[in-house]
């Protein structure tokens, strides 16, 4: 007999510093009187992240979805721009706010990200870049996309919301393609709430990145360009600060917590996971599983449903396919028969509790509901 929990376990819960550690950082902004506009903790922050992630220049936003809106803007996007259904909303959508077509291509059917293959038939003269997505802490395949840029002459974006701090080959993922868009939101492996940053490679971009986030502004007499408020506040910032310090054991506690899941459900018939990359330090921001429903007995769904009655509330992730959304699904690559690698694998991923105050115990129990539901 298994025992639900008591209270609602979750797929994720943010990371939480002790009150005191981020009323420390309040009380200097506090005395500073500077509540935004480029504050003491926002520089701080922008330093210590740049070096964290070894990005070459950072600028930090309100939120990741404007920083990957401040990339389009800065590589000066339009036309067409190739991207993965398999992602969340803000991807497509920073393309489509720009006025921009996102062009669907199919993932790859282990990594389950941008499938390098499907990108090439895809590219005609209204092509102007393609923006790539880390999908839960596993890398693009960023040499061979790079290659067909640079054949076409288009731009790269990244979006590393699920990648911070991963490296490929002992490299930052922030230095591949022209951009790399980190979110910070309070789902995300490090937070500040709300937030983001965007890494640019050049950083003569970074410059127009920076008045673009303020209206335009150059100077108290100069404005320059149209642009948006993208801003992050003294608050976003101090809590980014307290956060910051402990990423590394959150990240290690999920290693620990990876290592369970595996062992105790690798053997299951039908549950599969998402393969280890060579030479890449993971970003450890989500733990998925394959529901293989011919050889599980049960189809993901099910399987969401039963956990649920255990006070368990895994998320079908990504789901919906953006190319199945009202906004995107009447363009010609939306087609389904065009994509049937990510049509299939979004009835299969089911991201599991993956959060470091979750008890070596509490995994061993969420494993043990998995397997009493297999009908083999
Ligand atoms: C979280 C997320 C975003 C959006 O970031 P926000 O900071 O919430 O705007 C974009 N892309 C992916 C893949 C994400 O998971």
């Amino acid at each position: 007999m298994i025992e639900p929990f008591d209270k609602p376990i979750y797929f994720t819960r943010p990371l939480l510093p002790d009150l005191t550690a981020v009323t420390e950082q309040l009380r200097d902004v506090w005395q500073s009187g500077f509540l935004t506009n480029n504050g003491q903790k926002h520089r701080e922050l922008e330093r210590r992240l740049r070096e964290y992630l070894g990005a070459p220049t950072l600028s930090l936003f309100v939120n990741g979805m404007l920083a990957l809106s401040a990339a389009v803007y800065a590589l000066k996007l339009r036309g067409e721009v190739i991207t993965t259904p398999f992602t969340f909303p803000a991807t497509p959508n920073a393309l489509a706010l720009a006025g921009i077509t996102p062009v669907f291509a199919d993932i790859d059917p282990d990594n389950l990200t941008l499938d390098p293959e499907r990108i090439e038939k895809l590219i005609n003269p209204s092509t102007t870049a393609i923006l790539a997505v880390h999908v839960f802490g596993s890398l693009c395949d960023v040499e061979a996309v790079s290659a067909i840029a640079k054949r076409h002459g288009l731009r790269v974006i990244y979006d590393a919301a699920h990648a911070f701090g991963a490296r490929l080959n002992g490299q930052p993922i922030a230095s591949f393609g022209d951009a790399t868009m980190f979110s910070f939101h309070a789902t995300k492996l490090f937070h500040t709430g709300e937030g983001g940053a965007l890494a640019m490679t050049n950083p003569d971009q970074k410059i127009s990145v920076d008045y673009w986030k303020n209206f335009g502004i150059k100077s108290e007499e100069e404005v320059v360009m149209v642009g948006t408020n993208g801003k992050m506040s003294e608050l976003q910032a101090s809590l980014g600060l307290a956060v910051l310090p402990l990423v590394e054991g959150e990240r290690s506690r999920r290693k620990k917590i990876r290592s369970i899941y595996r062992e105790e459900l690798g053997e299951v018939p039908g549950i599969r996971f998402i393969p280890d990359q060579p030479n890449v330090v993971h970003s450890h921001q989500y733990f998925v599983i394959r529901i293989v429903a011919k050889k599980f007995g049960r189809t993901r769904d099910e399987v969401q449903q039963s956990l649920q009655h255990y006070n368990v509330f895994p998320r079908k992730y990504f789901f919906p396919l953006c190319s199945n959304t009202a906004p995107f699904r009447h363009h010609y690559s939306s087609h389904p028969g065009r994509l049937p690698i990510a049509n299939h694998a979004v009835t299969e991923t089911l991201a599991l509790p993956y959060f470091g105050a979750l008890t070596d115990e509490d995994v061993r129990r969420i494993c043990s509901m998995l397997r009493s539901f297999a009908r083999p």
